[in-house]
């Protein structure tokens, strides 16, 4: 790495206390100081950006990928998530400073916690979402694949749809299951099924995740945290290592992170994507995110809502079957929502 922090600093003439390498609870009151605007100033003087990934975000700052090394970095940024490109500068004292964000290109997002109108980025530039869903334990439930659907593709993200548990699935139940898949077969995205306990059809979900940045979302108990041990057994100490201490010198573990397998396949870990999905989508464009109603006959309305319209094309398709009922169902559950 030709780019060193500490190096890069000693351009700036003011006093700095004795260096560190990392943040640590003795480091606490000149993390306080070097919060101050002129330090970012100064640093931004020096023409010295470089581009990272943040993999971890932390009270007052983030934890930023430099080459093969995590550091923590502080910065005036505040709206900053796992997955944004950061440009960076060295700060006066050594620490590294976040000096703007890059635009996204993709973003997920929740509802705000304190106001559920306003929307709340959890993950960005992430380019693959899994909807992980299982037969058993929990059964199946296309009813939420159908919400993180619609959530998924608003980001601007591919969804790919991940049946695990597939080894308590009996013989029996396989062409229910296949019958119940089959609509999202039909919309054209990947889906696979596999174990996380036996491992059984992990090479194919392992293909479609490879080499891009991705999240697992779906309901608790499914096993997205055993898929992400299968495919990285080394993710927790990943996790662990960004780590960091908040501005009162106390440690504390991210809210967010991101593992790096060794085929550069990314995976975002938030507490955040457990509750994606619940962001309700404005009731005008919702039946833009059902692609299939795109190839039904055309409705008599060109505004039709493919509600309660006479003559509408897309309940003429549910009808017959072109588009599956069940998905309808969804579009109009989802529909119904405030
Ligand atoms: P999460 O809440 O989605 O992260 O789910 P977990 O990974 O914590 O898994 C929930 C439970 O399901 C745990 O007891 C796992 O051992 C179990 N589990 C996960 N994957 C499989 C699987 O493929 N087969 C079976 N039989 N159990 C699994
Ligand atoms: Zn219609």
């Amino acid at each position: 790495m030709d780019w060193d922090p500490k190096r890069s600093s000693k351009k700036v003439r003011r006093p700095t206390p004795p260096r560190r390498r990392h943040w640590n609870g003795e480091d606490d009151a000149r993390f306080e100081r070097i919060r101050r605007p002129p330090a970012i100033h100064v640093a931004a003087r020096t023409g010295d950006a470089r581009e990272a990934s943040v993999v971890g975000v932390v009270a007052g700052g983030c934890v930023v990928q430099l080459g093969s090394e995590r550091i923590p970095a502080i910065g005036a940024v505040t709206d900053v998530v796992v997955g944004d490109v950061v440009r960076i500068v060295p700060g006066p004292t050594g620490k590294v400073v976040v000096r703007d964000r890059l635009p996204r290109r993709t973003v997920l997002s929740r509802p705000h916690p304190d106001n559920p109108r306003l929307e709340h980025a959890i993950a960005a530039n992430v380019d693959r979402a899994v909807i992980v869903v299982s037969t058993r334990s929990p059964p199946l439930r296309t009813g939420l694949v159908d919400r993180f659907l619609v959530a998924i593709e608003r980001g601007g993200v591919e969804p790919v749809l991940c049946v695990n548990k597939v080894d308590l699935v009996e013989a029996s139940e396989r062409v229910d299951v296949a019958a119940r898949l089959s609509p999202y077969v039909a919309l054209g995205m990947p889906v696979v099924s596999c174990s996380a306990s036996t491992c059984e059809g992990l090479e194919s979900l392992r293909r479609e995740i490879s080499g891009r940045t991705v999240v697992f979302v779906g309901h608790s108990g499914v096993g997205k945290s055993s898929l992400t041990n299968a495919l990285a057994p080394d993710a927790h100490r990943d996790v662990g290592a960004v780590r960091a201490f908040d501005g009162k010198g106390r440690h504390t573990s991210t809210s967010s992170a991101l593992v790096t397998l060794e085929d550069g396949t990314r995976l975002v870990d938030t507490p955040g994507i457990r509750s994606f999905g619940l962001w309700r989508i404005d009731r005008g464009i919702l039946r833009s995110y059902f692609p299939e109603f795109a190839s039904a006959p055309a409705c008599r309305f060109r505004d039709c809502s493919h509600i309660a319209e006479p003559d509408c094309g897309v309940r003429r398709a549910v009808e017959s079957g072109e588009i599956s009922p069940p998905r309808y169902q969804a579009f109009l559950r989802l529909q119904s929502e405030e």
